[in-house]
């Protein structure tokens, strides 16, 4: 028997949201962290990874350290954009992670990029998340696995890609 139902067999079907997790790691094991993420995304409730883009080493922006291990993952989930966030923070805690000043490195960071075609602006939650079409980290993961989405308010992702197209981004694993 699953553990868990798939959206297509219940009412979560009907409820769940296509949201757009960006993952990155640039402190101890960052290959390893990441491929754990996945599978923590995985255990949340009401929520189930669809699609994994390939893992990208990046070079750190706006900050020092080594590089970062980066990916984004889809998922479709019933959580609130809130919820989400404090289920990403949660995983982010487990895995280590502190915040000593800003963008100091980090073990885990989960970003949400997108949920749904929502956009949400409060204290705590911008969505799109803000840096997205600006950063290759973020967009090239994506459109690797959603050619076609569409940043509200901004328009299709693909359309950012030439901006970034100087940020180097090296596929390490499929
Ligand atoms: P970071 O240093 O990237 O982990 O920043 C986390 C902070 O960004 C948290 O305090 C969140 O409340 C805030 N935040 C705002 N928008 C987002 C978003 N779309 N995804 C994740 N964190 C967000």
């Amino acid at each position: 028997m699953p553990s868990k139902d798939t959206p297509a067999d219940g009412a979560a079907a009907a409820l769940a949201v296509r949201a757009y997790i960006g993952i990155g790691a640039n402190l101890g094991d960052a290959k390893t962290t990441v491929e754990a993420a996945f599978g923590a995304l995985e255990t949340l409730p009401g929520t189930w990874v669809v699609e994994r883009s390939s893992l990208f080493r990046t070079a750190p922006m706006d900050a020092g350290g080594d590089d970062y291990v980066n990916a984004v993952a889809a998922i479709d989930t019933t959580l609130s954009a809130a919820a989400l966030l404090d289920a990403l923070q949660a995983i982010e805690n487990r895995h280590g992670r502190v915040r000593p000043y800003p963008n100091a490195p980090r073990t885990l960071d989960l970003d949400i990029l997108l949920y749904g075609q929502q956009t949400v602006q409060t204290p705590l939650l911008t969505i799109p998340h803000p840096r997205l079409s600006q950063r290759a980290f973020a967009l090239i993961p994506l459109l690797q696995i959603a050619p076609m989405i569409t940043i509200p308010g901004e328009g299709p992702a693909h359309g950012f890609a030439p901006a970034v197209a100087l940020q180097v981004i090296q596929r390490i694993a499929a």
